[in-house]
């Protein structure tokens, strides 16, 4: 027995389907055969009539002979090997027959009436009335100018081709139930190459879902029961890889939160001992209050990713003159980046790079970016940020040549808590926020990098077209859209 299930709709589908197609194709070769022949028998003895009756009407004259004489000449010419033939008059009685045996009764089987109403032959197919042997009845009209109606009746038994055609169906419905035998062990063994990975795979997934991700779907299955296997597969990879990046993410943000609370904590601790000397006081303010900072800009970046995950993050957009946003970037990590003497150079190619956006967020992206670059950088190295015009576009690459990405490393770079090296501090938030916020900003985000030769940042922005802030939304415009230019480190030099 096949259990429940797909496995049992399958064979149960393809037998019954093949079963009813056989039944049909049966029924019509049999329909087809039988009147083969019956046709074969009644051709052969209405082309003998064809042949023999006017011959036969001619060579015998009624008038010369009596009754009797004239119907025992006809019977003799018209007769037939293998089939009775009887001569009946125009009511149907017989009035001679080879076999010499003529009953009472007239005949009263269909053939007659037609053969007289068509004046023509018919065929009759049933049981002898005296014998019950199945029988062929051909009768035709013999009419002699005017006179007498005369039927001839051949009646021939078909017990032969009936046990034949009974052969023919028997052989046949052996062969169907030979096919309906094939097609049950090949439908069986189908349903079993499906059921059987599919059971597989259930057993993996229910191991899955109670936590277990090293367990996988083994076997080489094919079509969309291999891709249904990798694809389980391929989820538990990922759940294993996300939950090692929230275990790596949990253990480095403690610690990014143990560095500045140990050192607020050391330093609380040292003022409250009563040590007063006012520089070492100042000093210990200083730490603590650049501490507390570092603590606030982690919470806020938890935030923001946080806000950006649930779509809440709201942007008060306007126009923004990039070049202007990039120099107000610069002037930022300016202490940042002479500690390392990094210098940081703005490469545009035209004047005006106005693109809508938040002025707050899009300087996030490039303070997240340019701060990268400034942290992977080599000492007395140069960071290029280049803004160039790219058809409708405004792009701006931030090209470092500092430590560089692996090929590897490089496709996970912009995932969510994702560090190349744990150990150097950070969330590994920030690219996952800058992309999000760049994708709010309908723009793309685009890092290429070589090991050991450096990286570059590219954002893409749509340009804001003149006039195009007139159909725009009202929003603040960036703070650096006006007023007065800042000076770049650079220029100042
Ligand atoms: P984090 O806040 O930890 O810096 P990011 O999402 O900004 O996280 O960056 C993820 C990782 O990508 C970093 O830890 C670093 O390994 C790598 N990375 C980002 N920018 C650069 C760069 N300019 N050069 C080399 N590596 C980089």
């Amino acid at each position: 027995m096949i259990k429940k299930g797909i496995g049992r709709q399958i064979v149960l589908h393809y037998f019954i389907v093949i079963f009813l197609a056989l039944m049909l194709v049966e029924v019509v070769f049999l329909f087809a055969i039988r009147a083969y022949y019956y046709d074969t028998i009644y051709n052969t003895i209405s082309s003998h009539i064809d042949a023999t009756v006017r011959s036969a009407l001619i060579s015998t004259n009624a008038a010369d002979y009596s009754e009797m004489e004239y119907l025992s000449q006809l019977l003799g010419l018209l007769k037939l090997p293998e089939a009775e033939l009887q001569i009946l008059d125009g009511k149907g009685d017989v009035r001679i027959s080879s076999s010499g045996f003529a009953s009472d009764k007239p005949v009263q089987t269909s053939d007659i009436p037609q053969a007289l109403a068509s004046g023509g032959t018919a065929k009759w197919i049933g049981r002898q009335a005296t014998t019950g042997e199945p029988v062929m009845a051909v009768t035709t009209t013999l009419q002699q100018g005017g006179g007498q109606v005369y039927l001839a009746r051949f009646v021939t038994s078909i017990e032969k081709v009936n046990q034949r055609l009974t052969e023919i169906t028997l052989v046949s419905m052996s062969i169907i139930a030979g096919i309906l035998i094939i097609v049950l062990i090949v439908s069986i063994g189908l349903a079993n190459s499906i059921v059987r990975p599919i059971n597989n795979i259930i057993a993996v997934s229910a191991q899955m879902a109670k936590g277990r991700f090293d367990v996988r779907v083994e076997g080489d299955y094919r079509y969309e029961l291999g891709e249904m296997g990798s694809t389980l597969n391929y989820m538990a990879e990922e759940i294993v890889r996300s939950n090692q990046i929230k275990d790596d993410f949990i253990s480095s943000i403690s610690h990014e939160l143990r560095t500045p609370l140990t050192s607020i904590k050391g330093w609380s601790e040292t003022l409250d001992s009563g040590g007063y000397d006012p520089d070492e006081t100042r000093i210990g303010m200083g730490i603590i209050a650049k501490e507390t900072e570092r603590l606030i800009g982690l919470v806020e970046e938890l935030l923001d990713f946080s806000k950006l995950q649930q779509n809440e993050m709201k942007l008060t957009m306007g126009r923004i003159e990039l070049k202007d946003l990039l120099k107000e970037i610069v002037l930022n990590v300016w202490a940042k980046a002479e500690l390392k003497q990094v210098k940081l150079r703005i490469d545009s190619e035209g004047e005006a790079f106005p693109v809508y956006g938040d002025a707050n967020r899009l300087k996030q992206v490039f303070l997240n970016i340019v701060d990268n670059a400034i942290k992977f950088s080599h000492e007395n190295s140069v960071i290029v940020l280049h803004l160039v015009h790219e058809d409708g576009w405004v792009r701006t690459a931030v090209q470092d040549s500092g430590i560089g990405i692996d090929a590897e490393n490089l496709k996970r770079v912009k995932d969510r808590f994702f560090q190349v090296n744990t150990q150097g501090g950070g969330t590994g938030l920030g690219l996952a926020i800058t992309q999000q916020l760049v994708e709010l900003h309908e723009g793309e985000l685009d890092i290429t990098s070589e090991l050991g030769v450096g990286t570059t940042v590219s954002v893409k922005l749509p340009l804001l077209e003149d006039g195009a802030m007139s159909v725009l939304p009202e929003g603040e415009t960036a703070a650096s859209a006006g007023g007065e230019e800042p000076k770049t480190p650079e220029e100042q030099n």
